[in-house]
């Protein structure tokens, strides 16, 4: 008999369900919101930005070869990486940082290096990325949870991540999205995480941010990372997990670094260490292509600023078609108020679409986006936005 008999299946999110329906689908008139990629005006998800098709260039003609790197990943990309968020800071010596699989390599290191080091309790705003829940699970992490969206103020919920942090017990992580917030488009201001900032101060609280979307909030990526220079002056300890897919559009190169913040420079080896020895067990060494892209992005003026044009161009397009939604919707007087698809940052617009509304939205009007009504702005482009703001209006009239 085999040794696999008792192998159950293992359902995908509920989302694949979605895409297999939307790629059968032959609606000529069809949309697809669903996952968070970035979609040119033309409906293209291959789209390469300029700053990585030159960079590509550049790694032809002075090709680096496939031997190993180092064990910590590519040094330009993980030094890059720092200066980019950390700025000035960087230079303090108080962070440790590695190569990783991407985000989700960047959370998964992180969460096996928390739990070895005793923190093992997270706590999650609801909604958030579906991916936090079986990735803490299959660590046999405990998940807590606390309200981080209101659905009726469509804002952040602040008093119960407010609440969830007092009552936290010692050695507890809280992973909060630094910005462009899947699925809700929203997030912390400034002054909420001021507010953060105190509530966790000599808490035994770590922050476990995650950076999946630097840039595509504000256009610009210093203001997006304001959040983590802040908690550095403040002198907090706390991980960055960040994921280069969407900002560099890398998405399968899987390129990622994640960073612990020390109060002490003399910690940093030993941390550092660690972090290789997990990544070490799992993976070896990190894929050496998209860091490559990456650190001439992060390092060379010049195609540092392209890439700082290629992401604000994302900033530009999301947000103008945000303000064409509302405009459409309010020419075709749809019931309720729709000011709020504008204050949306980054890719998501969290619909308040109802689980009928969705799903006459797909069999109806084949538009397809997450059960949650979460979707894609990016899909959205001026030969299928008609078609969308009259398909929104026809399932909430
Ligand atoms: N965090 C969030 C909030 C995300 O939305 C994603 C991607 N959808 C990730 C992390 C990880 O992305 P990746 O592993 O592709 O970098």
């Amino acid at each position: 008999t085999s040794a696999f008999t008792e192998v159950p299946y293992s359902a995908p999110e509920p989302l694949v369900k979605v895409l297999n329906k939307c790629a059968k689908d032959q609606n000529p008139n069809k949309i697809d919101v669903t996952i968070g990629v970035y979609m040119t005006e033309d409906g293209d998800s291959s789209y390469v930005f300029p700053s990585v098709k030159q960079a590509k260039q550049e790694l032809l003609v002075k090709d680096p070869g496939h031997c190993y790197t180092k064990m910590s990943g590519v040094p330009e990309f993980i030094r890059g990486s720092q200066n980019l968020i950390f700025g000035e800071y960087a230079k303090d010596g108080r962070v440790a940082s590695i190569q990783t699989i991407s985000g989700t390599g960047s959370l998964h290191i992180a969460f096996q290096f928390l739990r070895s080091i005793g923190y093992n309790r997270y706590y999650l705003g609801n909604p958030s990325w579906v991916n936090y829940y079986p990735m803490i699970e299959s660590i046999g992490g405990e998940i807590k949870e606390y309200q981080y969206y209101d659905n009726l103020t469509h804002e952040v919920d602040f008093e119960s991540l407010e609440k969830a942090i007092r009552e936290a017990e010692p050695q507890s992580a809280f992973l909060i999205q630094l910005c462009g917030h899947n699925p809700t488009g929203v997030d912390y201001s400034k002054d909420q995480w001021r507010q953060i900032s105190k509530l966790v101060k000599n808490r035994e609280i770590l922050l476990v941010i995650d950076s999946a979307y630097l840039g595509f909030a504000s256009g610009s990526i210093y203001e997006d990372s304001w959040a983590i220079r802040y908690l550095y002056e403040q002198n907090h300890e706390f991980l960055v997990c960040q994921s280069y897919s969407k900002n560099m559009g890398l998405y399968s190169e899987r390129s990622g670094v994640i960073h612990v913040v020390l109060q002490d420079t003399r910690l940093r080896d030993n941390v550092e260490s660690r972090l290789v020895a997990i990544f070490r067990n799992e993976c070896s060494f990190a894929p050496a292509y998209g860091a490559r892209i990456g650190a001439k992005l992060l390092n060379d003026d010049y195609l540092n600023k392209i890439w700082g044009k290629d992401v604000y161009s994302v900033y530009e397009r999301v947000t103008n078609i945000k303000r064409q939604i509302f405009n459409k919707l309010t020419d075709l007087e749809t019931p309720g108020n729709w000011e709020f698809v504008t204050k949306a940052k980054g890719l998501f617009w969290f619909s308040g679409l109802d689980k009928n509304q969705v799903n006459r939205m797909m069999n109806e009007y084949s538009i397809y986006m997450s059960e949650n009504g979460r979707v894609n702005i990016a899909g959205i482009n001026s030969s299928n936005i008609d078609y969308f703001c009259y398909a929104i209006n026809k399932v909430v009239s």
